[in-house]
């Protein structure tokens, strides 16, 4: 039997056409109002740009609004978080995403730790990523969730298996080590330092590449019967995994494209219309 492909498109598709009906729930109790994800972009960066063009396509596609606020290369911290406090003060704006990286010159942790609890459907304050670690009601980074979604879609078990994420980025590799451990995987997390990362790969029952480096996990690093979580995405578009050598040989693999990449989409967007309910009291 070939592996199993955790088809994170399709399963996208599926989310989006039950948050259309959701969407337009919340319009006929608010007078017609839809939600709003806001997305800020600073600088030029044209993947950036493509992927805010994305989110707000997805917000189309169920009917809720978008508010794209396009911020200079010369922006600073100051003007940031001014923008920021706009749309924390903003009643129809309900989730607030800044498009990351920022340039350099921006503080972007304390842009991000502006960002109301309430409104940060990315999961990127310290108070939503604490929350999420401890097991209390926050959104989750909407990649690692996005990943956590699809593994449960195709049920696949966590309990007391060896999850091996390599990758430690507080919006990836970290929120998503925190998941699989409080769905009680056992979790190893590696990093640039790492020693012997071959031999620990080897022994991972779920492997999750978030390194940013085209096919780095090697094929032959993959335990027979494994499954892989590709959450990279480089040109070509290749995945962080050596994936093509690897697929005869697992259990379970997400494709890129179209595995990690919709998920993200999908669920910051589910994120936006939860806290849209909320802000009415209908989640
Ligand atoms: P990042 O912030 O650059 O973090 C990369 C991580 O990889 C760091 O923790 C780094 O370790 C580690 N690393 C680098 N070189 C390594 C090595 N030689 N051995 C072991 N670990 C190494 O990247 P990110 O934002 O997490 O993104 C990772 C990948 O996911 C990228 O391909 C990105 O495009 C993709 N991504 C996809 C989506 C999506 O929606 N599909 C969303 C976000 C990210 P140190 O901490 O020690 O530096």
């Amino acid at each position: 039997m070939g592996a199993i492909i955790l088809d994170g498109k399709a399963l996208a598709k599926e989310i989006e056409r039950e948050l259309l009906e959701r969407v337009e729930i919340i319009k006929q109790k608010s007078g017609g109002r839809a939600p709003i994800l806001a997305t800020i972009l600073v600088g030029d960066d044209p993947a950036s740009a493509t992927y805010v063009r994305m989110k707000g396509n997805a917000c189309a596609r169920v009917g809720m609004e978008s508010l794209k606020i396009i911020l200079h290369q010369e922006t600073t911290t100051r003007q940031l978080l001014e923008e920021i406090d706009k749309l924390n003060e903003n009643p129809d704006v309900h989730g607030l995403l800044l498009q990351h990286p920022v340039p350099e010159q921006i503080d972007e942790r304390a842009a991000f730790e502006r960002i109301k609890l309430e409104k940060d459907v990315d999961g990127v304050t310290c108070l939503g990523f604490g929350r999420m670690a401890m097991g209390e009601s926050a959104y989750g980074s909407a990649t690692p969730a996005g990943i956590m979604k699809l593994l449960d879609h195709y049920r696949i078990p966590f309990k007391g298996k060896h999850a091996v994420v390599v990758g430690r980025s507080p919006i990836l590799g970290k929120p998503l080590a925190m998941m699989l451990l409080n769905r009680h995987a056992t979790v190893t997390v590696c990093h640039s330092r790492t020693q012997n990362l071959p031999d620990i790969v080897r022994q991972a029952d779920i492997i999750a590449g978030a390194v940013g480096k085209p096919e780095f996990v090697k094929a032959d690093w993959i335990k027979e019967g494994a499954v892989i979580i590709d959450a990279g995405y480089n040109p070509g578009p290749v995945g962080d995994v050596e994936l093509s050598a690897a697929i005869h040989k697992c259990y379970a693999y997400t494709p890129v494209p179209g595995g990690v990449g919709p998920m993200t989409i999908a669920t910051l967007i589910a994120q936006t219309v939860e806290a849209g309910e909320k802000a009415l009291s209908i989640a």
